[in-house]
């Protein structure tokens, strides 16, 4: 099968990333994507229709919560936790702390797919706290990789690269050259680009241990994938289980723990297409995975080792309502173009469409937009057609032969579908919009020696991770699209 090799692609210049990661919080209040915030997708504090809210209401009850939080995580920062420390510390701890237990740094990369930012004021979720006040948060979430999918944003977090560069640019689409389809259970090497940080970290003679992940089951390099410290994708593992399979690594002798483990739930992103953000089932997820990190937290604690583990906490990306009949039907656009379902590699939220041999790629998307801004057609204003090379340069989403010609942006919260009988279910959640909405935000918290305790940090893009688990770890990584002075503003030196 052909494929793009990475070293012929030339990453574009990661300028945008480093100027939101090193903005002061008083920038971040102007960058751009915050400028797109309304109430309706301000971080939900309790179950509630997020549409009905008045501002002022919905910003009172935000402040106040977030303060409730704060003053919750303060207190068991000073009185809750066993291992706590004192409010001078947080101040004045301004270096790494020392391993006292383990001969090497161990990076623990847990992700909560669908864990939209927000969803830790959803309960008191004493671990996650916990996490927040004695480590490192991004004070406004992680901010996803466009599109704001799962197993493109997965795979830019372990290699550093946007998906146009790893290749992973859908959790389902067509090599247009070989005619092949990749789904997310495809592990031929061809189609994973990019150096996953598990092989980085075996390349360099150390252990790396995957208790799944997108792309980890993968043989790449010296990453051979073996039984004994890579799992086979198994949805009806118990996440308990998963939990306890990582502790395990920690009982092994003391020389082959692995340096970094993954560890990955499926929840609460589940919920949140069922029901959308909003659902009580959402507070029960987010309630379960805070309890998993508690049984995490106390397995380290009785190897103890917590205190020398960095564990880092994220999601993939948020989720938003779909509800309110917010929907365009391809079909509808018949008097401009007839879009027939087999140009249509993907319909929502990321609408890509390659048209046959024989039709300009050009001309369907001036049809489209014609017939979308026409007033006729039901939504229409709620999508925009692009040729992929005039998409904004800000989604890094064109340099890959396997990106489709032609993407349509497609508002928050909205749907398409091909025709109007096909409209099965209204109301849930979906994500996959454009990552510079803050509804499609996630966590990022990271808890270890090298992170500041109670410090808030910018948003930042998730191809950032890559850099900071190579530093952490003392390894030299591979060429990513992440900003090489991410890593010195964010963890501590040693003294
Ligand atoms: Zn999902």
């Amino acid at each position: 099968m052909a494929s793009t090799p990475f070293s012929v692609l030339t990453p574009p210049s990661t300028t945008t990333t480093t100027t939101t990661t090193h903005s002061s919080l008083s920038e971040e209040a102007s960058n751009p994507s915050m400028a797109l915030l309304s109430s309706s997708q301000l971080p939900s504090p309790a179950p509630q229709r997020h549409s009905s809210s008045p501002i002022l209401f919905t910003t009172l009850l935000i402040t106040t919560c977030v303060s409730i939080a704060s003053a919750m995580a303060f207190a068991f920062l000073l009185f809750s936790s066993p291992s706590h420390v004192s409010a001078s510390t947080i101040i004045s701890s301004s270096f790494a702390r020392p391993l006292t237990k383990l001969p090497h740094p161990v990076v623990l990369l847990v992700s909560s797919d669908g864990f939209r930012y927000g969803y830790q004021f959803k309960a008191p979720n004493p671990n996650i706290h916990r996490l927040i006040s004695n480590g490192t948060e991004a004070e406004a979430g992680l901010i996803p990789v466009f599109p704001s999918l799962t197993f493109p944003n997965h795979y830019s977090i372990v290699t550093g690269l946007y998906p146009a560069y790893h290749g992973i640019i859908n959790n389902q689409f067509t090599d247009p050259i070989s005619g092949e389809a990749f789904s997310m259970a495809s592990h031929e090497p061809s189609w994973w680009l990019g150096e996953p940080v598990w092989e980085t970290v075996v390349n360099h003679g150390l252990n790396a241990a995957t208790f799944f992940w997108p792309g980890s089951e993968v043989k790449k390099g010296s990453w051979t994938c073996s039984p004994e410290f890579c799992r086979q994708y198994n949805g009806s593992v118990p996440f308990e289980q998963r939990v306890d399979a990582i502790l395990d690594y920690f009982d092994l002798p003391i020389n082959e723990i692995p340096s970094l483990m993954t560890l990955y739930f499926e929840d609460p992103d589940h919920q949140g297409h069922q029901f959308g953000p909003d659902d009580p089932t959402i507070t029960e997820a987010v309630v379960h995975v805070d309890e998993l990190l508690g049984r995490l937290i106390a397995g380290l604690e009785k190897r103890g080792v917590f205190q020398d583990v960095t564990l880092i906490l994220l999601g993939d990306h948020g989720m938003v309502g779909t509800c309110d009949k917010k929907i365009i039907f391809l079909d509808d656009l018949a008097p401009w173009i007839d879009v027939p379902s087999d140009w249509v590699q993907s319909l929502s939220p990321l609408l890509a469409i390659t048209p046959p041999s024989g039709f300009s790629a050009s001309q369907v998307v001036e049809k489209m937009n014609e017939g979308l801004s026409s007033g006729k057609v039901g939504n229409g204003e709620h999508v925009k057609m692009y040729l992929k090379e005039d998409l904004p340069e800000r989604l890094h989403y064109s340099a890959s032969y396997r990106i489709p010609p032609i993407i349509g942006l497609v508002a928050e919260g909205y749907k398409v579908e091909m025709r109007r009988a096909e409209s099965e279910k209204e109301c849930g959640g979906a994500h996959g919009y454009d990552n510079a909405l803050f509804s499609m935000r996630s966590i990022f918290v990271a808890h270890g020696p090298q992170f500041a305790r109670g410090r808030k940090i910018p948003s930042f893009e998730n191809v950032e991770i890559y850099n900071l688990i190579a530093s952490i770890l003392k390894l030299k990584g591979a060429p990513n699209n992440g900003s090489s002075s991410f890593s010195d503003f964010v963890l501590l030196p040693f003294a």
